[in-house]
């Protein structure tokens, strides 16, 4: 027994919410809920740590005791900071610590963009080159001999954009909160955006310096979103600064460095050549322009890069301060010039081997952008969701909420959650009240979920977001069918159930001998179409009176791959030759679809 009285169960480090729910022998839904009150959103099989794992079992009546069990090897995580996908081919001899990229996101005017041109100003040395200072999308500052990059477009619809091309600029979240004004809406919206990338949040308490900022009441608020302060004994560092008089940003970037230490954030310097389009421009002067964003490897003047369907020879590489260099390690910023066309911002880009390869890569990127009948990149719909948890590359079910009111809210988002299973949990990656905007639309996006809205409509640019993304929003005004539909996606997903579609009918106006004794029907379509490769079933009056494959489908003795409404053609049916004069024969397929 343990000094609570509490039973001793050792654990390792890091374990799944499986591993942990099996350990204790509990359901995962009712370990998933412990970890959402203590602020963690967590799937299934998500890591989480030793302590947040304790504070868990302690709930159970359990203590935890760590183990010396080695570590579950990096590939087995399904979740984690994309960069580190990035590395996970390098030699680990050659991994160092990179310094931290930021990006600032909060509520609209609680000051992000002054607390950016703060930083920016105290701490970024005037530039050698003299020249005009030009504002790229990114800057460096050196906190106690380290770097440390901030992301200058604030925001969190940026941020996932990015996520939703496959890219994450960035490894820390620094969430804007004005002291007087409190956690909005869209500190909420930030703060889920965050989460689902999984990215490590520092919180700025801005404005400090207004008589009517009210630190504490603040932190409360935030303490109820699951950020609770370092010295309220919980682990999320919350710096109060004021933007407008500069004050704090030292604490500010000491904790950024603090958070990014322990993120353990690593590149190889002499790896493969990796990184992000922060952003690009067609200039009349230099043609295209685009700021890049080095993640993994060191890129070079004269390397030949690809981003998409862009590629070109590095000619020249600019620091953010403008000052031309030849060379740019992991996390820096730099602005280069020669790539063929402007590539999207957001989108990965690459050192590729030469020109050929390079060309081959953009050509590639360029058909797969092409509108037709390409394959999306990720499931979106809610079919193709559980199709992609079928296939195993889901492992629960992510939602964005939106609701008329908060009231109406919270009992929706309650029954979606008691909807998961062990098997299946679901997962609302955000809940609020108000219409569907482009950035839930992106959220979902970037997170392979679905919007469901309940009582409200899609803006305008949510729906082409939607469109473009490829983004199911569903929209519903009775609870019941919500939960109904999602019930029975979820049973769908399950198993999945065949489903006849009638394609067309034709109706036999006469019989042929072929031979070998084979039969065809002469026949006239009278609804829909007849395909070859479909299945046919033939009624006489109210009876089946065979069901089989159409062998041969001709019409005027041309071979067919489908004849439309109106039109006459000659039927074979395999292992049937009884047709009659009259008979009805009915062309259908059979679709594997869920339950949906
Ligand atoms: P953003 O929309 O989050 O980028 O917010 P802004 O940076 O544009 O700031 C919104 C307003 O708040 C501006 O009028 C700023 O001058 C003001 N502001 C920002 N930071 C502070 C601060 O620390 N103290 C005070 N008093 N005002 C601030």
């Amino acid at each position: 027994m343990g000094e609570n009285g509490h039973k001793v169960i050792e654990i390792p480090a890091t374990l799944t919410v499986r591993e942990l729910a099996e350990t204790i022998q509990a359901s995962p839904i009712d370990v998933i809920k412990q970890l959402m009150a203590n602020g963690v959103m967590a799937n299934i099989n998500q890591q989480i740590d030793f302590d947040t794992a304790a504070i868990v079992m302690a709930e159970f009546g359990f203590e935890a005791h760590p183990t010396a069990a080695p570590e579950a090897p990096v590939a087995d995580v399904p979740e984690m900071p994309v960069w580190r996908r990035w590395i996970e081919g390098e030699d680990p001899k050659q991994l160092g610590p990179r310094p931290p990229v930021v990006t600032i996101l909060g509520h609209v005017d609680h000051g992000k963009t002054t607390l950016l041109d703060a930083i920016r100003k105290t701490n970024v040395a005037e530039g050698e080159a003299g020249g005009i200072t030009q504002h790229i999308a990114a800057y460096q500052v050196k906190h106690k001999d380290q770097f440390i990059t901030f992301l200058d477009t604030p925001g969190h619809a940026a941020f996932t954009a990015m996520r939703a091309r496959g890219a994450q600029g960035a490894d820390i979240a620094v969430l804007v909160v004005a002291a007087d004004d409190g956690v909005m809406p869209q500190t909420r919206e930030a703060l889920a955006h965050a989460r689902a990338a999984r990215v490590p949040i520092v919180v700025a308490l801005n404005k400090i310096d207004r008589d009517n900022a009210n630190p504490d009441r603040v932190k409360q608020q935030l303490a109820d979103i699951g950020l609770v302060a370092d010295d309220w004994d919980g682990d999320t560092l919350i710096v109060p600064v004021s933007a407008k008089k500069g004050t704090g940003l030292e604490d500010l970037l000491e904790a950024i460095a603090m958070v990014g230490s322990q993120a353990d954030i690593r590149a190889n310097p002499k790896g493969k050549v990796i990184g992000t389009v922060l952003e690009a421009e067609l200039d009349r002067a230099k043609g295209v322009v685009a700021t890049l964003l080095v993640q993994n490897g060191t890129l070079r003047t004269g390397d030949v890069v690809v981003a998409g369907a862009a590629y070109g020879r590095i000619r020249a590489m600019f620091d953010f301060q403008g000052a031309q260099v030849q060379s740019a390690a992991p996390s820096t910023p730099v602005s280069v010039l020669g790539l063929s066309d402007v590539p999207t911002a957001g989108e990965l880009f690459r050192v590729a081997e030469g020109d050929k390869d390079a060309r081959a890569a953009a050509e590639a990127a360029r058909v797969q952008a092409l509108p037709g009948p390409a394959e999306p990149r990720a499931p979106r719909t809610l079919e193709q969701v559980f199709q992609a948890f079928q296939d195993g590359q889901t492992r629960d079910l992510r939602l964005v909420v939106k609701g008329d009111v908060q009231g109406s809210l919270e009992p929706i988002v309650t029954s979606l959650k008691n909807l998961g299973t062990a098997e299946i949990p679901v997962n609302v990656l955000h809940s609020a009240a108000g219409n569907i905007t482009e950035n839930d639309v992106m959220l979902a996006a970037a997170s392979n979920a679905i919007v469901l809205g309940f009582s409200v409509t899609a803006e305008v640019a949510a729906m082409r977001a939607a469109e473009k993304e490829h983004v199911d929003v569903r929209l519903y005004d009775v609870i019941y069918r919500m939960t109904e539909d999602i019930e029975k996606a979820l049973k769908g997903m399950l198993e999945p159930e065949s489903r006849q579609v009638v394609l067309g009918r034709a109706e036999v106006r006469a019989v042929f001998r072929i031979p070998k004794g084979g039969q065809v029907a002469g026949c006239r379509v009278v609804k829909g179409e007849l395909r070859r490769n479909s299945s046919v079933r033939v009624l006489r009056g109210d009876q089946v009176v065979h069901e089989g494959q159409i062998t041969s489908l001709r019409h005027e003795k041309e071979d067919v791959r489908e004849i439309r409404e109106g039109f006459e053609c000659g039927v074979g049916v395999k292992g049937f030759t009884e047709f009659a004069v009259g008979d009805l024969l009915e062309s259908f397929t059979e679709e594997k679809v869920p339950a949906v």
